[in-house]
Formats: structure tokens, sequence, C-alpha cells
């Protein structure tokens, strides 16, 4: 009797402890109503918002209120296991409901020739539904935005602050002088399959050096990607790196569903902001600054609300001009291509079966491993330097980007109807390119443009602040991007063509798109074609509100972020770059925040 009251007491404890295990943290603490004035409003608590206001209300001087539309991120058990990511794309609850305007040289395989470009709506933005892979940018990125007038953003600046928010958990770049150990958001090897070993023994064979592409050279290195996945093996995005462990600050206020619609303006001073919450619109004052963090889509359109933009564009739509500026101009964002796709003779359990086994999850709960910690199972990074042959060199462009993902190419990937969703992909297009892939092992290629020369717009299509702005990438508009999709297409041949991957009997799929039936498969003219119908967002959209020389006419905030020619606002999150990083645009969208805060403080530029 006393041997099983004994056996009932343990397993209910184990069990206990086993359900504590959870990478869903506990709801944020938010409010329902704010004061009528704080020193700083941040507007989106995006990647960049969350660690705004965390870095100002580390000063106890300073009062912040941070308003984000979207709901708690802690409400939404799927944003914190990083293999679920895909999945979040499409869930309405927690994004916006953005797509481009019809492309004319991409996305032609899309309904209605639009791509969709998904946004997170909900604390972390962004960040909660990305694919948290860690990758920077070159260094020559940040020494072309200061040449281009964003003086004290050259490399030398801003490695620091790359440096001051990263713990990276790999004991060989921890050391390499370019990674941090003391910041809040952890950087971990991605748990990669067999595959991700196998691209990096083949990128040698061709003679690329296997390394750190966050360190000191990205050009022609490869490497086993790496992610914001915490030690538990949840995402790490900036609301839980950031904003929770700052919530218990009195001075920082946080507030969710609160749908800024306005900026409010005293002459060109700004004052506070409007925002609309559960029904009722609402107004605060700020006694320092506004600073939207409303992402590369969210802050242009609130800056034209409030009119800030191009005159022509809203004087037509009855919004009062305060300052003529290229609000929205100079879209761009990384257009990459899911081509080409191998089978292979590699032995793999199929994921989806594995992926809700009771040994994944127990994995998972006690040691936060397995393929539940994969995010968007990307398996490895490298960039490739392409010139020649008609192609820029780098720093014109020609530079690429290349993942691959999914070790099972028709189950992970293509088999879930939930990612021709996401893109927004015909369906009966869908079902002839891929449909007989499903349950094939095998992988397929990322080719991403790094450097492309396409720049697009993003236009209010009204005043209302509800409706979704036209958004116009331009995607493959210049020649150039779309030559440097099938040069990255035939460097992923030569991968796969390598010793390591021919022993394993790898062999290209030959699925003719059959809007490209007309030339001859695998030729230059039918990846073209290819790239044209499937080319898509890699969902780096950035730019909008440029950063550039307090005098130049092309730029929207100057290099310490403020709005040009207006007061008491700024804008600090990815809308800001200059120009689009070679690379994921996450981490240094956290830099600029990190940095922006400093300028904001007045604490000298880090070491
Ligand atoms: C699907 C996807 C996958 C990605 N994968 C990666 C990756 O693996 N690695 C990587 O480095 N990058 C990745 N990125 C890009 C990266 O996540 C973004 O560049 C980054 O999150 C942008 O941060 P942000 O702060 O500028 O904007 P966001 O993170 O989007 O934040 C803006 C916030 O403002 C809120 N907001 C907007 N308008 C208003 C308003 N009017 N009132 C109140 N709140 C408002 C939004 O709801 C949002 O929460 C991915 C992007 C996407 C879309």
């Amino acid at each position: 009797m006393k041997l099983s009251l004994a056996v009932v007491v343990i397993a209910f404890v184990l069990y206990r402890w086993y359900s504590s295990l959870s990478p869903v943290p506990q709801p944020t603490k938010i409010r329902t109503h704010l004061d009528q004035e704080y020193d700083y409003i941040v507007v989106g608590a995006g990647s960049s918002g969350c660690v705004v206001a965390n870095r100002l209300s580390e000063d106890p001087e300073n009062t912040v209120a941070i308003l984000e539309a979207g709901i708690d991120d802690a409400a939404v058990h799927d944003i914190h296991v990083p293999a679920m990511a895909m999945g979040l794309w499409i869930n309405q609850r927690i994004t916006w409901p953005y797509k481009s305007v019809s492309q004319e040289n991409a996305c032609q395989s899309m309904v209605n020739q639009q791509c969709k470009l998904p946004q997170g709506k909900v604390l972390g933005g962004t960040g909660s539904i990305n694919c948290l892979a860690y990758v920077r940018g070159n260094a020559n990125d940040f020494d072309r935005w200061a040449e281009m007038g964003a003086r004290g953003w050259s490399y030398k600046d801003v490695l620091p602050y790359f440096m001051k928010s990263e713990t990276n958990n790999n004991p060989i770049y921890a050391r390499n002088g370019y990674h941090g150990s003391h910041g809040p958001m952890v950087v971990s090897d991605s748990n990669t399959s067999i595959v991700g070993d196998m691209m990096l023994s083949a990128g040698k064979e061709l003679g690329y050096k296997v390394g750190d592409v966050n360190g000191e050279r990205q050009e022609d290195t490869i490497m086993r990607s790496q992610a914001t996945v915490g030690r538990d093996g949840s995402r790490l995005h900036t609301a839980s790196a950031f904003l929770r462990p700052a919530q218990d600050r009195g001075n920082l206020h946080i507030m969710t569903e609160a749908h800024v619609t306005k900026i409010i303006f005293e002459g060109k001073r700004a004052k506070g902001v409007q925002f609309f919450n559960k029904g009722q619109i609402y107004q605060i004052l700020a006694r320092k600054e506004v600073i939207l963090s409303a992402g590369a889509i969210g802050s242009p359109q609130l800056l034209m609300l409030s009119g800030v933009g191009p005159k022509d564009d809203l004087t037509p739509l009855g919004i009062p001009v305060l300052t003529d500026l290229p609000v929205g101009q100079n879209l761009q964002d990384h257009v990459h291509v899911m081509a080409p796709e191998y089978t292979f003779d590699v032995h793999m359990e199929l994921l989806s079966s594995r992926l809700d086994s009771f040994m994944e999850r127990l994995e998972y709960k006690l040691f936060g491993s397995g393929i539940k910690s994969r995010p968007c199972l990307q398996e490895y990074v490298g960039f490739y330097s392409v010139g020649g042959d008609g192609l820029p060199e780098y720093r014109d462009s020609g530079q690429l980007q290349h993942h691959i993902g999914g070790s099972l190419i028709g189950e992970t990937l293509f088999g879930f109807d939930m990612f021709r969703e996401s893109l927004n992909i015909r369906r009966d297009v869908f079902q002839k390119v891929y449909g007989d892939a499903i349950g094939q092992r095998g992988m397929v290629f990322f080719p991403i443009v790094a450097q492309p020369k396409s720049r697009g717009t993003l236009k209010l299509v009204s005043s209302n602040p509800f409706d979704i702005p036209a958004i116009d990438p331009q995607y493959l508009s210049h020649p150039d991007d779309l030559k440097s999709l099938v040069a990255g297409i035939r460097i992923a041949q030569k991968l796969a063509g390598t010793e390591v991957f021919q022993k394993v009997n790898t062999t290209m799929r030959r699925r003719v798109h059959r809007d490209c039936r007309d030339v001859e498969f695998d030729s230059d003219q039918y990846w073209e074609c290819f790239v044209r119908n499937m080319g898509t967002t890699f969902l780096h959209y950035t730019s909008t509100c440029k950063m550039g020389a307090a005098d130049d006419d092309s730029s929207v905030v100057d290099p310490e972020l403020k709005v040009r020619g207006l007061e008491g606002i700024r804008v600090i999150d990815s809308s800001v770059m200059p120009s689009v990083v070679s690379g994921n645009t996450n981490a240094a969208t956290v830099m600029i925040a990190e940095k922006g805060s400093d300028i904001i403080r007045g604490i000298p530029g880090r070491k």
C-alpha cells in the first residue's frame, strides 16, 4: 500500500516537473491603461522596439511607454518552438495581411502575381515569426553605409553593438574577437542533420572556407547555421531577450492591441501619438521623443499618415503635408528562389512523423534539443562572390547567399500546404512543380541575391490608417538580379556535383515548370524563366526610411536617426538601413536599436 502510494506521488511529481518544462513564457505584464505623458513613446514592440524600450528604461530617470498593435506573444505556444515557425506566417492572429502589388518580373506563379509579405503583429514583431537565422551582413555593407552619408555607422562603429547584444554559445566563435559573451541574445549552432555536414564537406571540396560568416570574412565562406535559440531550445527573440526582462521596471509601461494611427505634431515638433485600442481612440504625449520602431512597412506608413512623405503622393489623398521627404522610396528586399532540388540516398526518417513523437517531445522538454529546436529546418549558410560573365563584382552587386533546407524535400517544405499558402503559390503550379516530391529524401537550395539592385516603393492608398499600403518591391526589375540568381543555381549545382554528394547518388529533380516548357530544361533561359515564375521574397524588407547625411535629399533620417526637418521624432528599425545588408536582417536591426538607444541617451559610441 505504502509502495503504491509512493509510486503515485513520484509519478505526480515527475508529471508536474515535466509539464513545467515549457518553452512558453508567463504572460507579459500588459497595461490596460497608460499615463497621459511619458518621456519616450516607442511605437511597435518588434525586433527593434523591444530593444529600445529596454535600453531607454535602464535609466530610472526615463519614463517609457511601448505600444504594440498585436497581442502578447506568450499567448501563442508555437511562436516559442523554433520548428513551428513556418506555420506562423499564415496565422492571421499574429501577422499583418501584407501582399505585394502584382509584379511584372517575379512572382509570376503566385495568385494574381502577388507575393505574400508576412510580417509579425505581436510582441516581438517579425522576430516572433522569423526563422531565427543569425547572420549580420558583410563588413563592406556598413562601410558603404558610412560612405553613403551615414557617418558613424561603418563596420568598426557597429561591430561593438552587434557584440553587445550577443552571447554566442559556440566556444570557437566566442573567442574569435567578433562575438559577444554577455548579451541577452543567445546565439547557438543549429541542430542540423547530416546534410548540413555534407554541405560543408562539399564547400571545402570546391575551395570555399568553412568558418564564421559573422567573423573576419563573409565572402566565399560557409558555415553550419547559427540561430537565436535559447539554451532551453526556445525562440530567443527580442520580446524574450529584452522586453520581458525589463517589464518589472516601474518606468516602463507595455500596451498591446494599441494600433497607433497618427503622430501628433505641434508645428514641426512631435508631441505624442494617437492610438486605437479596443474600439476607442486615445492620445498620449511624449515629453522628449516619439520613436518609430514599427518596421519597414509600419514606420513609413505612419509617417505618411501624419503628413511626412512625398508631397505628390500625399496631397491627392487629402493629407496635409508637414514635410516633403522620400518616405517609402528605396524599398529593398532579398529576392530568392527555391531551386534546384535534389534527391539522394541518405537514410533519414521522415521528420513530420517524428516531430510530434513522444521521444522528440521528451528530448525537447528535457534538453531543449531535437528537431523541435531547429528553426525552419535550415542546414547551412554560405556566401559566394560571383562576378565576370557579365556579372558585376561584389560591392556593386553579385554577392550571393545560400541556405539549404529540408533534408526531406517532399515533406518538410513542399508537403505542407501551409508552405504553398504562405508564399501565395498557385495551387495548380505547386502541385505540378513539387507534388511528386512528397516523401522523397533530398534537399532544396535557397539562392538569394545578397545585394539586389532592384528598388521598390511603398505608398498609401488612402488616409485611412487601417488600409493596407501599396507595396511594390519591383523584384528583378534590374536584370543583374535575375542573372545573379541563375548564377546561384549554378553554384548549387556545383555543390551537388561534389564527391560527397555523388557518393549518395544525388540527382537533380527534373520537374519542368509548365510555363517554361518552350526552352531547354537546365539552360540559362530555363532558369531565368523559372526564377521569374517562382522567385519571391526572402522576407527582408528594409530601407523605406533611409538613413543618410542630414543634407541628403534622398534620405529620411540623419545619422542620429532623427527625421530630417522635424524635432522630437526618430525612426529606429529595419527601415533606416541605407541599403539592405548582405544577410538576414534581424541581427542588423537589433544592432541599429542598440546603437540608436545609446545615441538617444547620449552615450558615446562603444569601442
Ligand atoms: C517570415 C520571416 C522570416 C524571417 N527570417 C529571418 C531570419 O531567419 N533571420 C533574420 O535575421 N531575419 C529574418 N527575417 C527578417 C527579420 O525578422 C526582420 O528584418 C526584423 O524582425 C525587422 O524588425 P523591425 O523591428 O524592423 O520590425 P518588426 O519586428 O516587424 O516590428 C514592428 C512592430 O511594430 C508593430 N507595428 C506596426 N505598425 C504599428 C502601429 N501602427 N501601431 C503599433 N504597432 C505597430 C508591428 O506589429 C510589429 O510588432 C524574417 C522575416 C520574415 C517576415
